[in-house]
């Protein structure tokens, strides 16, 4: 039998189809789900028989003729898992019974969405803590709000429902056999209402997972985490002034890694002193971070003296770039290191005519939400779509302007004008760094934290923290410490593996350019054929169901060029 989900559109309802290839199908590519889509308009017959049946389009229940329904249903009867995002129940009569539903009563629309039963599907949110725990900071994130209101079906269940409206009736029901049955239009997944990559993909990808019949095989990224600080020079940081500030002697490193994060460390490089230059060898040779010429120094926060650009846009001349270049070249020879291959620019700001430099040095990977050539607040430099969804924040795509380069980018979704303050930078408010809290708030800073690495994560891209070091040094290591360790028990329902932020650059590269093309079970026996290259070994995920409880695994897969069938 083969493995795969069965997606079911209707081209002919113009607006519907247009809504899920743009949202739903651009999904089930990013999460790496098998599936097949299927036309309405042009099947004759649909043979169900699939690991899964996924509805992905608003009003499909009123175009499908009876005998197509009868088909589907028989199939759900028989184990297979339905997945059904059309709203509209009251075409789907015979659901109403598993999903026991009372009565169906009239449309209306929320702008919040909360968090209902516990349940796999919606495990990795916060829940409503018992009565006398009930309101505190472990709540937050149970709500999340639409960008403007969207409409919903009312029904009355004696289901208990997985979301709730903002009146709490039920949003996502599920039941046996494998029935999911989303009660919010799917224009939820569109970005001006909520979107991808905003906190509930991975109810999505749950949902599908828990619906389907396993095994099931999925070429997700791996949950990988790691670190981004920028504006790092170390104990010549001017906004350390305490004793036992985090910055002095690239102390919080030790922190991080203590945690287990490997950063990328965005170095002001004139500014590193002899001794610190010692510390930033010692963790290059233990793999323990990364280290990009971030730019030569900047104590004014106003790209005063960048490598790569100049801040007001204006491209270095070649001259100068050699120039530039050969300083950054001796200091690393200095250090006795090589910058990351991932490059680290101070406000993103990386000029066109420092490209073949980079180029040579075999600095390919960037990190950008900014495109090349443009300035951080260039109204053109988001003027991008780089896949999987066309968002700045959330991506990894070849560069725009020069696809020898490669971006990966996490954590941030990216709104209208929110490059105006550093919000990407989980300490931002957090410190009395320039006023922007009146105190050093840990537990804030710890919340922020862990959201960001939650959201990379959840979205099927991986976990970032960033910072910039100025915000570290208001901290003592104390606080820091602190932070840390509060993030990283708020992750501990999360499967993490830690890496450098060029280790997963380059899993991503080898990643987009091979395909899942067919996967069957034989027995016990899973056969996989995946096409395209990859130099690296990838990952698939296999969830199997064990009395009633979902496990992963995740399953290396040699370096192969072409095409390959792997037996797992
Ligand atoms: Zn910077």
């Amino acid at each position: 039998m083969e493995i795969n989900l069965l997606v079911i559109l209707d081209s002919s309802d113009k607006e519907n189809y247009r809504i899920a290839k743009g949202t739903v199908s651009l999904f089930l590519k990013h999460f790496g789900i098998p599936y097949q889509e299927l036309d309405l308009v042009k099947e004759e017959s649909i043979n169900f028989n699939a690991s899964g049946i996924l509805i992905a389009q608003e009003g499909l229940g009123k175009r499908m003729d009876q005998r197509t329904k009868k088909s589907l249903y028989r199939a759900v009867k028989q184990g297979t898992g339905l997945i059904n995002l059309d709203y509209h129940l009251d075409s789907y009569k015979e659901l109403h019974q598993p999903l026991k539903i009372e009565r169906i009563e009239k449309e209306d629309k929320t702008s919040l969405i909360k968090i209902g039963e516990k349940h796999y599907i919606n495990e990795l949110h916060p829940h409503l803590l018992p009565p006398p725990l009930r309101g505190r900071i472990e709540e937050r994130g149970m709500e999340k709000q639409l960008l403007q209101p969207l409409k919903f079906l009312k029904v009355k269940t004696k289901n208990k429902p997985l979301l709730l409206a903002e009146d709490n009736s039920p949003l996502l029901l599920c039941s046996s056999p494998k029935l999911i049955q989303f009660l919010i239009s799917p224009r939820l997944w569109l970005p001006e209402y909520f979107g991808h990559c905003a906190g509930l993909d991975d109810i999505l990808f749950r949902a599908i997972i828990w619906a389907v019949k396993k095994p099931f095989v999925t070429k997700t990224i791996p949950p990988f985490v790691t670190s981004r600080i920028d504006d790092a020079n170390g104990s010549a940081n001017i906004f350390g002034k305490r004793k036992d500030s985090a910055n002095k002697n690239f102390a919080y490193l030790d922190m991080l890694n203590k945690f287990g994060l490997i950063p990328n460390i965005g170095l002001f490089i004139d500014d590193i002193t002899e001794e610190d230059s010692k510390i930033i060898k010692e963790k290059y040779d233990k793999k323990l971070a990364d280290f990009s010429p971030h730019a030569f120094s900047d104590p004014k926060n106003i790209n005063e003296f960048p490598v790569y650009m100049h801040h007001n846009g204006k491209e270095f001349s070649k001259e100068e770039l050699k120039e530039n270049f050969a300083r950054v070249d001796k200091k690393f020879q200095d250090w006795g290191i090589k910058p990351s291959k991932t490059v680290n620019a101070h406000f993103d700001e990386i000029g066109l005519n420092s490209l073949p430099f980079l180029k040579e040095r075999g600095q390919i990977y960037t990190m950008n939400p900014i495109r090349f050539g443009k300035t951080w607040i260039d109204e053109k430099a988001r003027d991008w779509k780089p896949k999987p969804y066309g968002d700045t924040g959330f991506n990894f795509d070849y560069m725009l302007d020069d696809p020898d380069f490669f971006n990966v980018c996490t954590g941030t979704k990216s709104g209208p004008k929110d490059y105006l303050t550093p919000s990407f930078d989980f300490l931002y408010g957090c410190t009395s760094f320039w006023k922007e809290n009146s105190k050093n708030d840990v537990q804030k800073a710890a919340l922020r934290g862990a959201e960001q690495i939650k959201l990379g994560l959840d979205s099927g891209f991986f976990g970032c923290l960033m910072a910039h070091e100025q915000r570290i040094a208001i901290l003592s290591i104390k606080e820091f410490e602190e932070i840390l360790e509060r993030i990283d028990d708020s992750l501990s329902d999360y499967e993490k593996i830690f890496a450098s932020y060029d280790e997963i650059a380059e899993y991503l590269y080898h990643h987009q350019q091979t395909k899942l093309k067919e996967i069957k079970i034989e027995g016990n026996k899973i056969s996989c054929q995946l096409a395209g290259k990859s130099t690296i070994p990838l990952k698939l995920s296999i969830f199997r169901e064990m009395r009633g409880k979902i496990k992963k695994e995740l399953c290396n897969l040699p370096p192969f060029s072409v095409e390959v069938e792997v037996v797992l």
